[in-house]
This record gives structure tokens, sequence and C-alpha cells, in this order.
């Protein structure tokens, strides 16, 4: 699931420019026994299956000595119950040098690799997707993209909503053509203080124009 979309576009480029690194571990190659199980039923009843702590376990284990030039990376599982993700997370996230992503599949993980094996727990949104995989990418995507020199022009990153605080919004943009017919004879035209060359005008109403 992950090569085409950490293949193409910006991602794909900062890691061909060595701005990031991304490896993708399969929780299979540490599942236990013949057929590799990583997940079993859950004590108590209950439909579906439960991801074992036991792999992820040696999963985690694996991939930190692996990486021993980074201490402590931190560990984050993509999980529905976790803390919804917000911008000022992600430029938090931004700065950690070497993070380790965990995404649950069937009914989630045994309790006690919440609990006990990772650091933060995070949701995408109060809403149920059929794995980790998704969010994953997502995480990843919005933190890549404020990686100094990810995005080319090194401004974008900065006026884009949530960059100031978990509310501010983008104002609006436009581009050409200033002016536009519809069909129906409906005549759609850019704000005139955007094409006007008033520097100070347009800086002024780019800020009162912020979407609430
Ligand atoms: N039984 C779990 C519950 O009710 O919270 C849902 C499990 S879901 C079908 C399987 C996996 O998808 C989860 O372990 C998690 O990794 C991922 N997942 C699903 N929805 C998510 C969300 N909104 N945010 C982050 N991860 C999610």
């Amino acid at each position: 699931m992950f090569y085409g979309p950490f293949s193409e576009s910006i991602i794909g480029k900062a890691q061909e420019n060595d701005l990031i690194e991304i490896e993708i571990h399969n929780l299979r190659d540490w599942g236990l026994g013949n057929y590799n199980q990583v997940d079993n039923k859950p004590f108590g009843g209950g439909g579906g299956m439960v991801i074992m702590i036991e792999p992820v376990y040696k999963c985690l284990n694996q991939i930190k000595k692996n990486a021993q030039e980074v201490k402590n990376p931190k560990v984050i599982a993509l999980s529905a119950k976790g803390e919804p993700l917000k911008q000022s997370k992600v430029k938090q996230l931004s700065n950690e040098k070497h993070l380790i992503f965990l995404a649950g599949h069937y009914e989630g993980f045994d309790q006690r690799i919440l609990d006990y094996l990772v650091d933060l727990k995070i949701s995408i949104g109060n809403y149920v997707l059929t794995g980790g995989e998704i969010p994953a990418m997502v995480l990843t995507d919005a933190i890549v993209r404020l990686i100094p020199g990810v995005v080319g022009n090194d401004t974008t990153p900065t006026t884009d909503s949530y960059f100031k605080d978990d509310q501010s919004r983008q104002y609006p943009q436009y581009t050409r053509p200033a002016e536009f017919k519809m069909n129906n004879g409906q005549q759609l035209n850019v704000p005139d203080v955007l094409i006007s060359g008033d520097h100070g005008k347009i800086k002024k109403w780019k800020k009162e124009n912020i979407e609430k």
C-alpha cells in the first residue's frame, strides 16, 4: 500500500534528495509459528482478531536496534482511540530525528501494546478505517512537508492553514483568469484589490479575509 504514495511527488523527491528516509516493515516478519501469525482471538470473546503483543515487541526492538544512532525513537500507534491529530502535533513531530509508526489492523492492538510499547497514540479523525496504513501515510505526509527543503517554495508552509495555530486558516487564493464567465452568464471575478498591485492593501486584505 505504501509504495505508490511514498514514491511519488513531494515525498518521493524528499527521499531522492536525502532529506528523509522511509523504511517499511511487515509485522509478519516477526510473526509466530509456521504461519507467521500476528493476531489472535480476543480474551473475553467478541468478533474479530487482535494484534498480539509479541510480534510487535520483537519488531520494535529490532527496528530500534538497527537505528542505534538515534536514542529512543518515538513510537506512535495509529489508533482510532488516540489523540486527534492537529497541526501543532505535526510540527512538534517534524523536529524528531526518528519516528516509528505502528499501523494496526483487524480489531486493533492488544491494549498492552498501547499502554507499554508506544509513546503516543494518534487518531486522524473520529471515524474508523480498516487499517492504520492510510493514517500512517497521512501522518507521514503532514510531517514531511514541514521538513526544511521538502516543499520547493520554503515560504509556503508558513502561510498555510493551521501553521500559526490549530485554528488559523489560510486566506482565499485566486489565479488567472481574473474574470471568468459560466455557461449561465454568471460572471466570477477576482477581488479587485488582488490585481491592484498595491502590496499594502493586498497584505491587509489577506489578513482580513482569513477564513473562519
Ligand atoms: N476496534 C478499533 C476501535 O474500535 O477503536 C478499530 C480498529 S480499526 C478497524 C483497525 C486499525 O485501523 C486500528 O488499529 C488503527 O491502526 C487503524 N485506524 C482505524 N481508524 C483510525 C483512525 N481514525 N485514526 C488512526 N488509525 C485508525
